[in-house]
């Protein structure tokens, strides 16, 4: 199994790596794929249908706008947050996009996008298709596309070869495809996970470079949390939610040297670095995608922690990441993270693990207390439901990633007292979560049809 650090955490947009960052990319594809196929020129129309969890939650995951960023070329990594109101707003007045940022075609949003809520296609809940017609509406070319959760895209050849951008090229020293497995070769090799990981991702480009991209995705995690500690205001999408971090910051802030009488002070810290994660997330802001980005504030917010509360370096950060990035990887193998497809569990709980595992490493915990840190981090969020109250990823998501956050610190504590001998292996929990997923019911699978989103009324 080969998944890249890259791909688990990816600079992005909010509010969903599902709905958002997942669909743009598709789109952007779709513009490639024309163009490759030499159908641009002749593309005078374009139309697209979404499906299943994507037609019933888009509206509030800012699907439209995405699609609409993806078709004028517009990449999730380095579109300008502040330029993409202006952006949407062409698009919809003009009712045109420029295919690949060049070609010029019809697209009025309010006729060519078309959310078939009740219809959803067999693969993956999160469908959409592509239709390119030439001037007299005949069809020149469609492509079928699946979001599949953390901003992977499978098209609909990669989705019957169950292969795609999910996995890097590459034949890797440490081809784990289970729990055990990772065990066993860190056993057999005297490595970390870390160090795994770091030698499976120098397959791919220079050691340097290596690097110097898990301390960028570092840095962008930490950007995302203080531009969240700073923007004031009501986050967008009708909800009214009013971003919280930035006076939690300035309240902590003041409270400076007067905390020595409050045990618990650091857990004010990790909450407030995460809902200003996620409230960023909400807002459309640049976050980077751990797993997802719904569960965006669950890992900066743990390596902010281990940063401030134990000195982290350079060297622990990635430490942690690459950790991480091991963990995660399988769950996505073996499981799932899309909440579209085994409810929050998949995003937050996946989150959670991966973070629990990444501090422990970081604090210099065993392969085996690393392994019982990611177990405990998603036995105590199995059955998690999703169920965003309209459609946002606002509540309960961003305090959601506040207690993700805590959770994790205390499953590495917990890990970190014993030797990492458990009764639950971590491949046994992921099998769980995947079947709990199976059995969960639709209206709890992001469809905003179940749970909090049925009986919180919005105003
Ligand atoms: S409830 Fe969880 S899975 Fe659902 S949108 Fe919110 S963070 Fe994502």
């Amino acid at each position: 199994m080969s998944i890249s650090l890259f791909e688990l955490f990816k600079i992005g947009i909010g509010p969903s790596s599902s709905h958002t960052v997942g669909p743009m990319i598709a789109a952007r594809r779709f513009g490639k794929w024309l163009e490759a196929s030499g159908l641009i020129a002749a593309t005078d129309r374009v139309r697209v249908d979404l499906y299943g969890s994507l037609a019933l939650t888009g509206g509030g995951h800012a699907t439209d706008t995405a699609i609409m960023l993806g078709l004028c070329g517009e990449d999730p990594a380095t579109v300008d947050p502040e330029a993409i109101p202006a952006i949407r707003d062409r698009v919809i007045e003009t009712k045109m996009v420029r295919i690949g940022g060049q070609h010029p075609a019809h697209f009025a949003p309010a006729d060519d996008l078309v959310w078939h809520q009740r219809e959803r296609l067999p693969f993956h809940s999160n469908a959409m298709t592509f239709t390119a017609l030439d001037a007299t509406g005949g069809v020149l070319g469609k492509r079928l596309y699946y979001s599949i959760g953390g901003g992977f895209v499978l098209d609909e050849d990669e989705a019957a070869s169950n292969s795609g951008s999910g996995d890097a090229q590459g034949a890797i020293p440490f081809d784990f495809g289970s729990g055990a497995e990772l065990l066993a070769m860190g056993e057999s090799a005297g490595l970390t996970f870390a160090e795994m990981m770091l030698a499976n991702e120098c397959v791919h480009q220079p050691r340097e470079r290596v690097l110097e991209g898990i301390d960028a995705i570092a840095e962008a995690m930490f950007a995302s949390i203080d531009r969240g500690c700073r923007i004031e205001g009501i986050l967008p999408g009708g909800l009214r939610v009013k971003r919280r971090a930035p006076a939690l910051a300035l309240d902590l802030a003041s409270r400076h040297g007067s905390n020595l009488g409050d045990p618990l002070v650091v857990l004010d810290w990790v909450n407030l670095w995460a809902m200003a994660v996620n409230e960023e997330n909400a807002a459309i802001g640049r976050v980077v995608t751990a797993p997802t980005n719904g569960a965006a504030g669950i890992i900066p917010a743990v390596l902010r922690f281990h940063d401030r509360c134990y000195r982290g370096t350079a060297e622990t950060r990635r430490t942690f990441l690459l950790t991480a990035t091991a963990i995660g990887a399988l769950y996505k193998k073996n499981a799932s993270i899309s909440g579209a497809e085994v409810g929050c569990q998949g995003e937050v709980g996946v989150a959670c693990s991966m973070a629990a595992g990444g501090l422990t490493a970081a604090l210099g915990g065993s392969n085996a207390q690393i392994e019982n840190a990611a177990e405990i981090g998603m036995e105590h969020n199995l059955g998690l439901t999703c169920d965003p109250v309209s459609g946002l990823v606002q509540i309960p998501c961003i305090e959601r990633n506040a207690m993700g956050a805590v959770k994790a610190i205390d499953a590495s504590r917990l890990a970190m007292i014993g030797d990492g001998s458990h009764m639950v292996s971590l491949d046994k929990v992921i099998e769980t979560m995947r079947q709990t997923g199976l059995d969960m019911r639709d209206k709890y699978k992001e469809t905003s049809l179940g749970g909090l989103a049925v009986n919180v009324v919005a105003c």
